[in-house]
Order: C-alpha cells, then sequence, then structure tokens
C-alpha cells in the first residue's frame, strides 16, 4: 500500500514534471505563434503601406501625365489660334491691296493734339458708323482722357505720337529734348495699350519754321536721328486748314476734297483737339464723298511708305 502510494507518488510526480515541461512547450509554442502573428501583420502593413505609396505615386504620375497632358493641347490651342489669326490677317491685307490697286486712291485720315473729350468720341463714333480706320497722333492725356486710347486701340485705329507738350519752346531746344517728348508720350501709350508706337509727326511738321527761334537747324538733325532710332515720321499733303482758317465745315469740306489727288497716298491733316466742331461736322460728308470717287480710306501702319514735307530748319 505505502509502496503503492509511493509508487503513484512517483508517477504523479512524474506525471506533474511531465505537465510542467508540456506547459513550457505550449508557452514557447505560444510565444512563438504570437511572435509569428506580429510578424505577418508587421509584413502585411508593410505591404499595405507599400502598395499605397505606390498607388499614390501612380495617382501623382497619372496627374502629371493629365496635366502635361492638357498643358500640351493649351500650347496646340494657342499655336492654332495664332496661325488662324496670322492667315486672316494675310488674307485681309491681300483683299486691302487687291482694293488699293482697283481703287481711284488712298485717304489716310489723321488727328492731331487729342484725346479729348468733346472731340475725339465724336469722331470715333463716326468712324465706327462709316468702318473707316484712322491715325491719331497723340499728345499727353489725363486718367479721364484714357478710355479714348484705349478706344482708338480697340476699334482697329493707329496709335501714334505727336509729343508729351506741344510747347515748341519746350520741345525744340534741342533735338535731344524733341526726342525725349517722344520718348515720353511713346512711354505713356505703351502703359495705356501695351505696345509700342514708332509712328510720329513732329508738333509742327518736319517743315516748321518755329523750331529755328529755339534752336537753328534742329529739324536738320532730327529727322535723321528719329530714324536712326527706329521711328518713322509723318507729315501731310492734303491740309484741312481746321487749325488755320477754316472757319465752316464747308471750309474744311472744301480743302480736303479739293487737296485729295488721285493715284497717291493722300495724307489728311485733322486735329481732334477740344472744341473742333467744324471737322466733327465735315468728317462725315468727307468720307462720303471719297468713297463716292473710289478712294480706300487707310490708317497708317509700319509698312506704309513715310509722307514729310521738305526741312526748313
Ligand atoms: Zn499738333
Amino acid at each position: 500500500m505505502r509502496f503503492q502510494l509511493n509508487l503513484d507518488l512517483k508517477e504523479g510526480l512524474t506525471v506533474k514534471m511531465n505537465e510542467e515541461v508540456s506547459g513550457e512547450n505550449k508557452k514557447k509554442l505560444n510565444y512563438k505563434r504570437v511572435l509569428l502573428v506580429v510578424v505577418i501583420i508587421i509584413i502585411m502593413l508593410l505591404l499595405i503601406i507599400f502598395a499605397t505609396v505606390i498607388k499614390n505615386n501612380n495617382k501623382a504620375e497619372q496627374i502629371r501625365i493629365e496635366a502635361d497632358k492638357v498643358a500640351e493641347e493649351e500650347i496646340m490651342k494657342i499655336a492654332i489660334e495664332t496661325q488662324k489669326k496670322e492667315e486672316e490677317r494675310q488674307r485681309e491685307k491681300e483683299r486691302e491691296k487687291q482694293e488699293e490697286e482697283s481703287a481711284t486712291g488712298i485717304i489716310f485720315l489723321t488727328f492731331d493734339d487729342g484725346p479729348t473729350s468733346d472731340s475725339t468720341p465724336q469722331i470715333l463714333d463716326i468712324l465706327k458708323n462709316r468702318n473707316v480706320k484712322a491715325t491719331f497722333f497723340v499728345l499727353h492725356y489725363d486718367e479721364h482722357n484714357e478710355q479714348f486710347i484705349k478706344r482708338e486701340q480697340q476699334e482697329g485705329h493707329t496709335i501714334a505720337l505727336h509729343g508729351y507738350t506741344h510747347n515748341y519752346s519746350e520741345v525744340y531746344q534741342s533735338a535731344e529734348t524733341c526726342i525725349e517728348n517722344f520718348e515720353k508720350i511713346g512711354n505713356q501709350v505703351y502703359q495705356t495699350t501695351g505696345e509700342r508706337s514708332k509712328i510720329i509727326r513732329f508738333p509742327g511738321g518736319s517743315s516748321n519754321t518755329i523750331s529755328k527761334k529755339y534752336c537753328k537747324g534742329v529739324m536738320t538733325e532730327l529727322v535723321n536721328r528719329v530714324i536712326e532710332l527706329g521711328y518713322r515720321y509723318f507729315d501731310w499733303n492734303v491740309d484741312s486748314d481746321d487749325a488755320g482758317h477754316a472757319k465752316t465745315s464747308q471750309d474744311i469740306y472744301n480743302n480736303v476734297t479739293s487737296g485729295i489727288k488721285p493715284e497717291r497716298k493722300n495724307v489728311v491733316l485733322m486735329h481732334d483737339f477740344a472744341g473742333n466742331y467744324k471737322t466733327i461736322d465735315a468728317l462725315d460728308s468727307i468720307i462720303s464723298w471719297g468713297l463716292e470717287q473710289g478712294y480706300v480710306f487707310r490708317k497708317i501702319t509700319d509698312e506704309t511708305p513715310m509722307v514729310t514735307h521738305g526741312v526748313n530748319n
């Protein structure tokens, strides 16, 4: 019995020991399992992160490709539009050339000394109504009158330079002061229109003698200097005399229509200074007369041959 018990005890001990050993194994096994699960989770997490990064990279690449495609399409669109505009311009030039060849002559209406609020918009209204383009030789303008320069540009007229000031004693002190006078108004026009004008008209014209009073020989020097600087200057060969002796709109009409000659480039001098109503009143009739006589009206451009007077100082 005792022996049995001992034996039992021994066996029990052995069993217990075996149980303890297997418990430790189990613990180790569990630990390994947990470790394995953790490792798997970490690997899965890494895989998810990796996949997300790849996906985002692909997405960014896709967006970049799309953006490049849009930019390319935009550039192509602009290029096509520019080409179309250029072709349209060439067709228009060709059409104008043909029209000029069969015309009696060409009339360039030019308006000096503006813009002014009571003359310029009325002149622009008439020109718009008759679909005639003209050239404005402008003087310094204030904020209020800037809108008329913008309108001249929008409606397709040429904005040319007359001077920042018209005061002869300031303009013709020297060749330098006259050139500065063009540069100053040129800068103002550029501020307004975004375009540089190289078409000029000397205050009083290149044939003026008043400059003698302030600087002898200044015009002789200036007509060469301005060309060297890339300007092209225009005088006139038809004078409406609206800044001189013309008293009525009939006088203006007569002066212009009797001055215009066929088969030449007629550059007509008129003014849009304040209160020049006689010119405004004559303008529509002058255009009607020109069209009836078979003339075409043009604006001065960089390609128009210069029309100049002889120099007298
Ligand atoms: Zn003038």
